[in-house]
C-alpha cells in the first residue's frame, strides 16, 4: 500500500543547500518525492548557532513507519551527521512529520511529529505542498504563526531538481 508522508529537512552546518539537495536525492530512492520551496529560518533553542535551511518533502512510499524512520536516520548518518547539543547545530535533520492519517506513539517515533503546530519552518513549507492540510482537524493555514512567519524564501520549488 502506498502512503503519503511528509518529511521535514533542516541543516545549519556545512553547505546546507547542497546537503538538503543530496538528502532529497536519497529520498527519491524511497518513493515519489515533491519538495516545498527552500527557506532560511532563525535557530530554535540555542541562539548562538547559524540560521537553518529548511524545507519539507512529500514522499509516497510503501515503507512502514519504523522502516521509514530507519531510512531517514541512515541518510542523516551518511551525510556525516554532527550534532553536539539538544536542538543544536547539525548537518542534517530529517523528521517524519506526518504519515498518512496515522497517530503513532512509541519509544522511537511520535507521529504527527511533536511541535509541528508551533514551528513556522515546518508549517509554511507544508502549506507549499498542500494548502488544505489539516492535522487532527486543525487547518494549518489558519494558524496564527502563518501570519507572523520568521522565514525567508531562498528558492522556489525547483531548488532540488
Ligand atoms: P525535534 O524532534 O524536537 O525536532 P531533533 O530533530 O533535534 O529534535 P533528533 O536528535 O533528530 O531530534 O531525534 C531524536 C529522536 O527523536 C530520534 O532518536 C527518534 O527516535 C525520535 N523521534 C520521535 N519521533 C520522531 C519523528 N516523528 N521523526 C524523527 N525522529 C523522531
Ligand atoms: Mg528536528
Ligand atoms: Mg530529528
Amino acid at each position: 500500500m502506498m502512503n503519503k508522508t511528509y518529511i521535514g529537512l533542516g541543516s545549519n552546518l556545512g553547505d546546507s543547500a547542497q546537503i538538503l539537495r543530496e538528502a532529497v536525492e536519497q529520498l527519491r530512492l524511497l518513493g515519489e518525492v515533491k519538495v516545498s520551496r527552500l527557506y532560511q529560518s532563525p535557530p530554535m533553542g540555542p541562539q548562538d548557532q547559524p540560521h537553518y535551511h529548511n524545507a519539507v518533502a512529500e514522499l509516497l512510499t510503501h515503507l512502514a513507519p519504523l522502516d521509514l524512520l530507519n531510512e531517514l536516520q541512515r541518510i542523516e548518518n551518511e551525510s556525516g551527521r554532527v550534532r553536539l547539543r539538544h536542538w543544536g547545530e547539525r548537518t542534517l535533520d530529517l523528521d517524519l512529520l506526518l504519515y498518512a492519517e496515522k497517530n503513532i506513539i512509541n519509544e522511537r517515533l511520535t507521529v504527527p511529529h511533536v511541535g509541528i503546530l508551533q514551528r513556522d519552518f515546518v508549517v509554511i513549507p507544508l502549506l507549499d505542498l498542500n494548502i488544505e492540510l489539516k492535522i487532527n482537524g486543525q487547518s494549518l493555514q489558519n494558524l496564527e504563526l502563518v501570519q507572523h512567519s520568521t522565514l525567508t524564501v531562498l528558492a522556489d520549488q525547483s531548488w532540488a531538481d
